[in-house]
């Protein structure tokens, strides 16, 4: 069955070279008046002028689009969208030119998100998420990833991620759920008797298989950055992520160059680029990454391109990297219906 989109105010098509766009070209969006558009389940079949398309496909079911503007669906790839009260504030701090390390050291930051997140409720934490997801939804976003990260216990975490699964069943929206449970070394592994080993085997040991276990995330993500998850800490909570059937993510370099470039270059010959900075410390060690097309049975299509920031995170199997990666061991055979991806992205906090 055909359906056709009429009475369209403006047409965004988007359309340009079949490849990743860079520079300039990504400022254009190619849009049409007095178009319509037909679809055939979820494949786009005719985009053209509306009396042409009404006389090509009389028998299409209509949808009146009342005047709005009709685009492609926005893919948000880096949230962290489960958490308490908002911090506002830190904004102005930044703004006035106060670093992100030095506002951490006063008592905000992530640390801050994460007192206030484990004194609420699930439920409370959904009530808040939803909203958020739902504005998002109205100004044209249809995937969001979504992060936990906030927790940094094993019941926080996997709180935060089953508020992310009720929000899937919620909304219309496509969500892809990350688990973060290395967004920070907590307080209170900061002192002893407590050390940072500890929280990283707690991760390894307890938080993973569990996240797995539920299957309550896509990808597993870690803040790679001096004063947060050094490079070889980073390397060993990938691994085990990976042996759990996980795809992987990287909070890359962000504010000092860290390794994380090259853990990235190194564990994913397809790694997703995003930064000046990754991308200089990516180009050191290793060739520039590899186009990789994934398909995602139509609806979307990830680029694994040098200098493209990274695209939603697609969890249909792309195709074989070249060689699996010497330092993060290979995974072992998936469990579930997901794939063991062999690809990181990189990305900004
Ligand atoms: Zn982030």
């Amino acid at each position: 069955m055909r359906t056709r989109f009429e009475n369209i105010a403006q047409l965004v098509t988007a359309a340009g070279p079949a490849r990743a766009r860079r520079g300039a070209e990504m400022q254009a969006l190619e849009t049409r008046t007095g178009a319509a558009v037909v679809i055939e389940g979820e494949r786009i079949v005719a985009v053209g002028p509306h009396d042409t398309l009404r006389a090509a496909h009389p028998d299409a079911e209509v949808v009146d689009c009342g005047g709005r503007v009709l685009m492609p669906g926005l893919v948000d790839s880096h949230t962290h969208g489960i958490f308490g009260k908002p911090r506002h504030e830190e904004q102005e701090l930044r703004a006035a030119g106060v670093g992100y390390m030095e506002i951490a050291r006063r008592g905000g930051g992530i640390h801050s998100s994460v007192r206030d997140l484990r004194a609420r409720s699930e439920d409370e934490l959904f009530a808040l998420a939803l909203p958020r997801l739902k504005r998002l939804a109205a100004h044209g976003t249809t995937t969001v990833e979504v992060k936990s990260g906030y927790g940094l216990t094993t019941d926080d975490e996997i709180k935060s991620l089953r508020v992310i699964r009720r929000l899937q069943q919620a909304l219309p929206l496509r969500l892809v759920p990350t688990f973060l449970g290395a967004h920070e070394i907590p307080i209170e592994y900061r002192t002893a008797p407590r050390t940072r080993d500890e929280y990283i085997a707690l991760i390894v040991d307890e938080m993973l298989p569990h996240v797995a276990a539920e299957r309550l995330a896509d990808f597993a993500d870690i803040f790679c950055e001096p004063g947060v998850y050094t490079a070889d800490e980073a390397r060993v909570i990938l691994g085990a992520a990976r042996r759990h059937g996980l795809q992987l993510k990287l909070h890359a370099d962000e504010l000092e160059t860290a390794g994380a470039a090259e853990l990235a270059a190194e564990s994913a010959p397809s790694a997703l680029i995003t930064s000046p900075r990754f991308r200089r410390g990516a180009s050191r060690r290793s060739p520039p990454a590899r186009p990789s097309p994934r398909s995602c049975r139509g609806r979307c299509s990830s680029w694994a391109a040098p200098g493209r920031r990274p695209r939603e995170p697609c969890s249909t199997p792309g195709p074989p990297s070249p060689s699996l990666p010497t330092s993060i061991p290979a995974p072992h055979p998936p469990s579930t219906s997901r794939s063991s991806s062999r690809w990181l992205s990189a990305s900004c906090a």
